[in-house]
């Protein structure tokens, strides 16, 4: 089967001919509906090295978001109906300390000890006809149309969790959110805001287009640059946000972030790209917070599927075959896209 292969450290991935992976014990062979392609996939092939926090041993087959239906189960498998579509929660475990019995398989207190992080991760993903993944990750997608589930494996997950960290924040009246980066994740971040609070979502993008989509969701959108701090201070009459969603994590997006939260707010960082900040005592809004999140957890993603299902999110997708898939990750990369890039490997 053709599989989008990972091969080696600082090299664009390859498309490749590998063999259909076997379902081992507790594990489903999936057959793939779509595959997502997430701005992480770069960060693995574009600037990870060996040993580096985060960096996964190549080869392995990229796709940490994955939809499809289950084709063949291995040995000890129950529960999981052949034929039926179903999304796949990537993060992987060691499946029995206290993090993994929360769910929360992104945060295992073996991480360190496993071979791989998830499925995508250092072990082989979706971005191929076939796909094998414990039984245990898969979450039923129903009569839902499994194409348009894909990105909610990562970019509505990743979104959701960091929404939910923050409600308390934006519980009440005349409360307003901020969402910095409008891609894959950001878009989904401004429709889990809409559908979950009653908040005024503010976002930003560099890209015209991606602010012209949020404000179809819902978004009250500011260009961004240097009178972004300012332009947030005018709609907030002055206070600031409650909570601030940073989903490209630069130097510069955390310090705009970070100095538009109103005292007691709450910045989430999602992007990975590496930014550092700084703190004080005079130039910090009191009792605000920055923290960091990763992915999220397996009932988030059971919520994340219902939410889906309720029609409160609805992801945009550019689809690309199969033999086009490399030009999903060179258009990911040049940040031309108008939605999430989603291979399908099943022509039918
Ligand atoms: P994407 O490429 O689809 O979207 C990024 C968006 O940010 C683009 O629309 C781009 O125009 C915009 N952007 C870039 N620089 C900007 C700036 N300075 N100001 C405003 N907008 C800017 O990426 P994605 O797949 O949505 O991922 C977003 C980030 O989140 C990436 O860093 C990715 O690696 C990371 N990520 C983190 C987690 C996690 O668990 N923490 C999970 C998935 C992805
Ligand atoms: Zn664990």
């Amino acid at each position: 089967m053709q599989a989008v292969v990972f091969e080696n450290y600082q090299r664009f991935p390859t498309l490749a001919d590998v063999p259909v992976p076997e379902p081992g014990p507790d594990e489903v062979l999936l057959r793939v509906a779509g595959a997502g392609a997430c701005h992480s996939d770069v960060s693995v092939y574009r600037h990870f090295e060996e040993g580096q926090p985060g960096a996964q041993k190549p080869p392995f087959v990229l796709g940490h978001e994955t939809s499809g239906w289950a084709e063949r189960l291995g040995d000890n498998v129950s529960g999981i109906d052949p034929g039926a579509a179903y999304l796949v929660y990537g993060p992987i475990g060691c499946g029995h300390c206290r993090a993994c019995a929360r769910g929360e398989e992104t945060y295992c207190e073996n991480a360190a000890s496993l071979p791989y992080l998830a499925v995508g991760l250092g072990r082989d993903g979706g971005m191929a006809e076939y796909v094998t993944v414990p039984a245990h990750h898969l979450i039923p997608l129903g009569d839902a149309d499994p194409v348009h589930a894909a990105p909610l494996a990562d970019a509505g997950l990743t979104p959701y969790h960091a929404v939910k960290q923050a409600l308390p924040h934006l519980a009440g009246g005349g409360r307003h959110a901020l969402v910095i980066g409008l891609g894959g994740l950001g878009q989904i971040g401004v429709q889990i805001l809409k559908a979950l609070t009653g908040a005024t979502v503010i976002a930003t993008d560099l890209n015209a287009k991606a602010r012209d989509l949020a404000e179809r969701g819902g978004a009250v959108t500011i260009t961004g640059g240097e009178r972004q701090v300012e332009e947030v201070r005018e709609i907030t009459g002055g206070r600031g946000v409650d909570a601030a969603f940073d989903f490209v994590g630069t130097t510069g997006t955390i310090a705009a972030a970070a100095s538009s939260m109103a005292p007691k707010g709450r910045l989430s960082v999602v992007g990975i790209a590496g930014g550092t900040h700084e703190f004080s005592f005079f130039s910090t809004p009191y009792e605000s917070y920055v923290t960091n999140t990763y992915w999220g957890t397996v009932g988030d993603l059971w919520e994340v599927v219902d939410m889906y299902r309720a029609g409160q999110i609805r992801p945009e997708l550019e689809l690309f075959a199969m033999d086009d898939a490399l030009d999903a990750y060179r258009r990911l990369e040049e940040g031309a896209l108008a939605g999430r890039a989603v291979v399908l490997p099943d022509p039918d």
